[in-house]
C-alpha cells in the first residue's frame, strides 16, 4: 500500500473514497472522470451510496458494476433499509453478489420523508441496520460495513445506546465501521476510547469531509448531528464569494485534521468525495500518498472468476 512521506517505518495509509451513483449522462461523466483522477492513490475501496428511499437502487447497482468492469478497484455498495421487503433488499444483496460485489456498507436509512422525520421499518422489511447486517451475512461471505458516529447519532438517546447499537452491528457481522465525518478530532478520540472501552474491536475508519461548499456542509452537519466548530466556521468567514480562496483553506482543514489523526497513530480514512475529485487529490497528495499506475482488469470480474 502507500506510505506518507518520510516515514518509511510509519503506519500504511489506508483510504477509501465514497461517491454518489450518478442521475444523468453529465453526472456520470463526471464521475468517471474523478474516480480515474483517484483511483491511482489506490484505494482499499471505493463506495456507491443508496439513494434515500431507495431511489436509486438501480444506479447503485450500476455503478458498482461498471467499477468491476472497467478497474481494478474493489467497489463497496451501500444497502438501506428504507422502503423495501425483505425479500427486495435479498435480491439487490444476490444481484450484487452474482457479480461479484464483496463488500456491502449496511445502513438503516433515513425516512424517505426526510432527515428530523420519524424512522419506520417497512412492514415486511428489514427491521435495522442490526437485522440487515444478519441478512447480507447469510446471503454470502460479504465485507459489511456499518456507520458509526463519534458526535452521538441525532436520534440516539444516549452514548451509551449509541455504543450499544455498533456493538449490536459488530455481534451480527460488521467487519467496520465507517465514521459520519467530524471536525473536532478530540470528538473522534473521546469516541474511539468508548468504542474500545465496550469491548469493540474492529476498525473503525474514520470519515472524512473535504469541505467543497462551507455553508452546504455546515446545513447538512447541522442535520446529521455533527458540529462544527467555532475556529471552523472562522476560517470561512468572509470568503462566501471567494469559492477558489475557500477551496484552498479547505484543502488545508482537511490535511492538519489528518496530520493530527495520523500523528495519533490513526491511519484509515474514508473521503467523502462528493464525486469531486480535487480536493480530494490535493489531500491525498498532501498527506503523502503518491499518485501509482492503476491497474486494469484483465477481463471482467464475476462470481466465477
Ligand atoms: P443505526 O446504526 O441502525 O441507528 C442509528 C442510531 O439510532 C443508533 O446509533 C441508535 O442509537 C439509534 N437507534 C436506532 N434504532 C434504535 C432503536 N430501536 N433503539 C434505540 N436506538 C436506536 N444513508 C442513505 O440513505 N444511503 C447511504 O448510502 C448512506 N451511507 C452512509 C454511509 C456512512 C458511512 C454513514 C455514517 C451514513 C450513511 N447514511 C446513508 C446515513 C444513514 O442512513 C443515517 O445516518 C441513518 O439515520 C442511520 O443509519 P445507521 O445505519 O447508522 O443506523
Amino acid at each position: 500500500n502507500n506510505r506518507p512521506d518520510g516515514a518509511a517505518d510509519g503506519p500504511d495509509v489506508k483510504v477509501s473514497f465514497e461517491f454518489f451513483p450518478p442521475k444523468n449522462a453529465q453526472m456520470e461523466r463526471t464521475l468517471w472522470e474523478t474516480i480515474r483522477r483517484l483511483e491511482v492513490f489506490a484505494p482499499r475501496f471505493v463506495s456507491v451510496t443508496y439513494g434515500a428511499g431507495g431511489t436509486t437502487r438501480n444506479n447503485t447497482h450500476t455503478t458498482v458494476e461498471r467499477v468491476l468492469r472497467e478497474t481494478a478497484l474493489e467497489p463497496a455498495a451501500h444497502l438501506t433499509c428504507v422502503c423495501a421487503t425483505r425479500e427486495e433488499i435479498d435480491e439487490v444483496v444476490h444481484a450484487h453478489k452474482d457479480i461479484g460485489v464483496r463488500h456491502i456498507v449496511a445502513l438503516r436509512g433515513d425516512p424517505p420523508e426526510g432527515i428530523g422525520e420519524v424512522y419506520e421499518p417497512h412492514p415486511g422489511g428489514y427491521e435495522s441496520s442490526v437485522d440487515l447486517v444478519r441478512g447480507i451475512k447469510n446471503i454470502g461471505p460479504f465485507e459489511v460495513s456499518v456507520a458509526a458516529y463519534p458526535e452521538k447519532h441525532p436520534e440516539s438517546p444516549s452514548v451509551q445506546a449509541d455504543l450499544d447499537m455498533l456493538a449490536s452491528k459488530v455481534d451480527a457481522g460488521a467487519d467496520r465501521a465507517i465514521t459520519q465525518f467530524f471536525f473536532d478530532n478530540a470528538d473522534f478520540f473521546r469516541y474511539l476510547d468508548r468504542v474500545r472501552a465496550r469491548g469493540i474491536d474492529i476498525p473503525i475508519t474514520a470519515g472524512i469531509m473535504p469541505i467543497h461548499n462551507f455553508k452546504q456542509v455546515a446545513r447538512f452537519a447541522g442535520s446529521c448531528g455533527a458540529r462544527i466548530p467555532d475556529w471552523l466556521a472562522k476560517r470561512f468567514d468572509g470568503l462566501e464569494d471567494d469559492p477558489e480562496t475557500a477551496r484552498l483553506v479547505a484543502a488545508g482543514v482537511a490535511v492538519e485534521q489528518i496530520t493530527e489523526l495520523l500523528e495519533a497513530g490513526i491511519n484509515e480514512f474514508h473521503f467523502y468525495t462528493l464525486n469531486r475529485a480535487g480536493l480530494t487529490a490535493a489531500i491525498c497528495h498532501s498527506i503523502g500518498l503518491k499518485p501509482q499506475t492503476p491497474e486494469r482488469p484483465a477481463e471482467p470480474r464475476t462470481n466465477a472468476a
